[in-house]
């Protein structure tokens, strides 16, 4: 039987994605039999990301200051903005190396049936940027299921009387899969052979 303190523990790293109870345990004993300095250090990261990281005012992506370091990057195109669902997916894109534009995160998908509407993303800040900028292109890099998809065709039609180009990634990342577990070469494949969305 674990000490209270161990259980707890266990507890937090139970609530992580994917982690079971079994690897729960597994990490808790861990954390115990490392250094106290280690220890430390993992704490104040777990801390450091909630102090610190907050969200660009123009993108929506993840930094540590007010503006992210893509958005704030001369040397990019900032006439294209390639909509993500999550902020982890510009990680994916930006492996590719490929990529030169900007972002925009809806942080999150379309998905009536659990209450995510319209209003629940960062849709409105989207169209702001479209009347502002001078946009040529949107792609739309949401990822390849049902909710993706169905958010994808929101926005097309959404945004079909601005006059710009809308396209999507690709097909080759498989049907019902994600960004995060198609490999960089796909990905990068996807977004050169990116399609105009028609409506
Ligand atoms: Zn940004």
């Amino acid at each position: 039987m674990p000490t209270k303190s161990l259980e707890r523990l266990i507890l937090e790293f139970n609530k992580l994605p994917g982690v079971g109870q079994k690897s729960a345990t597994r990490y808790a004993f861990h954390i115990l039999n490392q250094s106290e300095e280690d220890v430390k250090n993992f704490a104040e990261a777990l801390l450091a990301v909630k102090e610190k990281v907050k969200k660009c005012q123009i993108c929506g992506n993840y930094c540590e200051s007010d503006t992210c370091n893509i958005c704030s990057d001369n040397a990019r195109n900032h006439n294209i903005i390639c909509v993500v669902e999550e902020s982890k997916d510009i990680m994916i894109l930006e492996k590719t190396t490929k990529y030169r534009g900007v972002y925009h995160v809806l942080n999150g998908r379309l998905d009536p049936l659990n209450g995510i509407t319209p209003n629940e993303l960062n849709i409105k800040s989207l169209i702001e940027r479209i009347g502002k900028d001078d946009i040529e292109e949107i792609i739309l890099a949401t990822n390849p299921n049902i909710e993706g998809e169905t958010t994808a065709m929101y926005l097309a039609k959404l945004m079909k009387n601005f006059g710009i180009k809308i396209t999507k990634l690709a097909s080759g990342i498989p049907m019902g899969g994600n960004l995060e577990f198609s490999d960089t070469a796909t990905i990068s494949r996807a977004l050169d052979d990116r399609i105009e969305i028609e409506i």
